[in-house]
């Protein structure tokens, strides 16, 4: 039985025990010289002692009882946001006033707890307004300096005004994948766009991303070659997120690649555990610095920034493919030498035995 399932008032039994015992004592003491009988003077002695223990008791128990339950009850029902708030019982035989205390301090780590994870968030937040309101300057100050010249009469030469128009709406058009790749990155830290998994043909949808990014890959002259080991991979995944993953990485391996390039992108049953598949995505390009490689996934985190801009780049591909794969509980694995290329690598879990629910 521990303290929050007592029926006695275990501090005022501790409470009342020693100046029960002293006052027993000490009665039993002066009555000996006064009584003739022993015995008396103990049972004198015992009544005294019962009598005080009982008083202290119960006033003990009158005036804290309620109090330390109320105060306990207002501590177990703090609103703590984080999950599992359910609280440690408390040691065996605690009193009330322990059991108080053992709320109290895991209050205060709980309370701690969530002051750091407020200040992270709000540092989060600030650092991600810095950074939105960072690269929306750069393309916004573009489109008034452009309209700005037109409108001062660039608009009847036509040597520039064709020109300044397209370059105009060449930042418009990173503005509105800035927004797109802002708004995917919130919902997905925020929770909001959780993964839907179905099985679906992993062959068919990297046939699909290949066939919309090929326009891309021929204009930087780079040929993409789908090494089709597994033909009949089936991923347990959400078909819409791995299509953005893929477009991300796909993408990545031509914006970053040298003339003449090759991407290589192969499925095949992971090595080590045959319940996964793992998607690699390997191309012939620029690479990446090794003290650059942990940090390509954070947000606005480019390489070579003017590179990146050029090619049309936000810097939240590779943090939206992490996100993503973390929310299927994967990670995305990266190896780079300078100059000979990079490969980015995840795994995804099979779904062989869940044929018979393609989505195709
Ligand atoms: P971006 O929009 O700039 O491409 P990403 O988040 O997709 O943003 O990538 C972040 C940075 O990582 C890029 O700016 C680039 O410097 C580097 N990077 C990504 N993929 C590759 C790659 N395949 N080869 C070399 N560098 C890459």
């Amino acid at each position: 039985m521990n303290a929050d399932t007592s029926t006695y008032f275990r501090t005022g039994i501790r409470l009342a025990t020693v100046p029960a015992i002293l006052t027993g004592l000490l009665f039993a003491v002066a009555a000996i010289f006064w009584m003739e009988q022993l015995s008396h003077a103990f049972l004198g002695g015992f009544i005294a002692a019962f009598l005080v223990f009982m008083i202290l008791y119960l006033y003990t128990r009158h005036l804290l009882q309620r109090r330390v339950e109320h105060i306990r009850s207002l501590i177990q029902r703090l609103p703590f946001r984080s999950p599992g708030a359910d609280r440690p019982p408390p040691k065996l035989h605690s009193d009330e006033i322990e059991a108080l205390q053992h709320d109290t301090e895991w209050s205060r780590d709980k309370i701690i707890k969530e002051f750091r994870k407020m200040d992270e968030a709000e540092s989060y937040r600030k650092e991600f307004i810095g950074d939105i309101s960072h690269e929306l300057k750069t393309p916004i100050f573009s489109v008034q300096g452009y309209l700005e010249t037109l409108l001062d009469g660039a608009l009847e030469d036509p040597e520039v005004n064709q020109l300044f128009l397209s370059k105009a709406m060449k930042n418009v058009n990173r503005l509105i994948f800035l927004t797109n790749d802002l708004m995917e990155i919130s919902r997905l830290e925020t929770g909001e766009l959780k993964p839907e998994f179905s099985v679906i043909p992993l062959n068919n949808v990297i046939h699909d991303v290949i066939d919309s990014l090929q326009y891309k890959a021929e204009q930087r002259n780079v040929r993409i070659i789908f090494e089709e080991k597994e033909t009949n991979a089936f991923a347990l995944a959400d078909r819409n997120q791995i299509r953005q993953v893929l477009v991300n990485l796909i993408e990545n391996a031509i914006k970053y690649n040298k003339p003449e390039g090759r991407v290589y992108i192969s499925t095949r049953f992971t090595e080590q555990d045959q319940s996964k598949i793992t998607v690699s995505i390997r191309d012939t390009g620029i690479g990446i610095e090794p003290e650059d490689i942990g940090r390509v996934t954070e947000r606005f985190f480019r390489v070579d920034k003017s590179r990146s801009r050029e090619q049309g780049g936000t810097g939240l591909g590779l943090s939206i493919v992490k996100h993503i794969l973390e929310s299927h509980k994967e990670r995305l694995e990266i190896e780079s030498k300078i100059g000979q290329g990079t490969v980015f690598r995840f795994n995804l879990k099979s779904a062989d035995h869940h044929s018979d629910l393609i989505s195709a």
